[in-house]
């Protein structure tokens, strides 16, 4: 892409309003626009980063055996009426009324529509275990929407469901979920710590909130920091296999949210020198919630021994719109964005010093090409904008790499590499500069 042509409007002033840096950094760089409280135009920057996350979230869902589909964003309200959630869910549904007065709702959630589409397909035990998702937009009329993407009205959520015989094959879907959230987190930069959340009626230990750490996160949190320290299981997991071990590693150590946490469990469990409470985001939950929906929707199946049962359900949700506030909260300085290379909205920003001079110009293209060759998804600078500025953008929209070319290196063989994240800089000639960033 050539700056020149593309469609990115960066702010010169901070904007007022946004309290956070990640709200202010996205509309600072152009990512988003807000159009309603708590909705948003994803211009085309934010737009090619949320793309990349879902992707990633997408393939860790694929990778785990989940079946992608996908669901309407409107819903009839007689599903609801159904489960029993209607009257219930209360001021955040947003209902909908048709031309022929028929109640519809943007759903906030898809687990009533999901069940009544199992239902209607799957009746033994031989169409089980099945776990289905969609990436789709939610709306939920927050009471208060706020730090942008972080807490919109709209927003976009993979929900994942779970279809099993009984409880302890639901438990195994539970696990690949949980192991995939824990790679997804991690080719997204983050360390996530999954903490017991409350699973409300339903009881049991099978509820976990995936958080970011972070100062601006809505939730308090307590954990053992070896649970931070720890690495993601990998991709090369075997999601056949017994993934318990995997779990049991993680749930073993104390973590938990404000709602969960036990203040002597923590002090009696946990090392002093360990004991971190903190501030997170969740951006990630994951529930067992047996047959809460099943029972009433009827979604019923014969089980070996010719009785019929309701399936035993869970549900898996990732914010992927929430996910970009996230990361930028983790990555970033006071010259804008340090994208991680797994979701940056381009490989190589490539910085044109003096458009017009035939050598300089000659160089950039030849870089421009080798990097869209070698499908570095390459953005060149070509704009008649003062270095200082270009490099401020550069900076503000956190490319990882920089290549910065112009005529006073050149007439010495050299162009400069600057890698965002630590700000290091070096000279070298132009080909092993690109053969470095190939
Ligand atoms: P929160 O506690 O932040 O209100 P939640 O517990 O209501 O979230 P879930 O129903 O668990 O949300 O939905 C799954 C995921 O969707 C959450 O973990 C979060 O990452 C994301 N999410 C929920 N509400 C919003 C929102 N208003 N804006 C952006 N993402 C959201
Ligand atoms: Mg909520
Ligand atoms: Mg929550
Ligand atoms: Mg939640």
């Amino acid at each position: 892409m050539r700056l020149s042509r593309f469609f990115l409007p960066v702010l010169k002033e901070t904007p007022a309003d946004a309290q956070i840096v990640s709200h202010r950094l996205m509309l600072r760089a152009g990512m988003i626009r807000q159009e309603a409280a708590g909705v948003y135009s994803w211009l085309p920057l934010g737009f090619r980063v949320l793309k990349k996350i879902e992707q990633i979230v997408r393939e860790e869902q694929d990778r785990a055996g989940a079946i992608e589909l996908l669901m309407p964003t409107l819903q009839p309200a007689d599903l609801w009426r159904e489960s029993g959630r209607y009257d219930g869910y209360g001021k955040e549904m947003l209902r909908i009324v048709d031309r022929h007065e028929r109640d519809l709702l943007y759903g906030p959630t898809n687990e009533e529509m999901i069940t009544a589409i199992f239902r209607s397909y799957c009746r033994s035990y031989k169409d089980l275990p099945k776990i289905l998702y969609h990436i789709q937009w939610k709306f939920r009329d927050e009471i208060r929407p706020r730090f942008g993407v972080m807490r919109g009205r709209e927003f976009l959520m993979k929900d994942s469901y779970s279809f099993d015989l009984d409880e302890a094959s639901a438990r195994r879907a539970y696990n690949r979920m949980f192991v995939a959230y824990l790679n997804t987190f991690d080719r997204l930069g983050l360390k996530a710590v999954p903490m017991r959340a409350d699973t409300g009626p339903i009881g049991g230990d099978l509820s976990h909130e995936f958080i970011i750490l972070a100062e601006t996160g809505e939730s308090e949190v307590f954990c053992d920091s070896a649970l931070v320290d720890m690495g993601a299981p990998g991709l090369d997991v075997d999601f056949e296999g017994d993934l318990q071990p995997l779990v049991d590693a993680r749930t073993s150590l104390y973590a938990a949210t404000e709602e969960m946490h036990e203040a002597d469990r923590f002090a009696s469990e946990v090392p002093e020198e360990r004991r971190l409470s903190a501030r997170g985001i969740e951006v990630g939950h994951i529930f067992y919630f047996g047959t809460k929906y099943s029972e009433p929707l009827g979604a019923n199946v014969t089980h070996p021994d010719g009785k019929d049962r309701p399936v035993h359900m869970g549900s898996y949700g990732v914010g992927v719109s929430r996910l970009l506030g996230a990361i930028i909260e983790a990555h970033h300085d006071e010259a804008g964005c340090i994208w991680p290379e797994s979701v940056a909205p381009f490989g190589v920003g490539i910085i044109n010093l003096k458009p017009g001079d035939a050598d300089t110009d000659a160089a950039c293209q030849s870089a421009y090409d080798a990097l869209v060759k070698a499908g570095k998804d390459p953005l060149l600078d070509d704009t008649n904008e003062r270095p200082g500025g270009k490099f401020a953008t550069m900076d503000l929209i956190g490319v990882p790499w920089q290549l910065i070319i112009g005529p006073r290196g050149l007439k010495e063989g050299k162009v400069e590499i600057k890698r965002r994240a630590t700000g290091e800089r070096f000279e070298a000639s132009l080909e092993s500069a690109l053969s470095q960033l190939t």
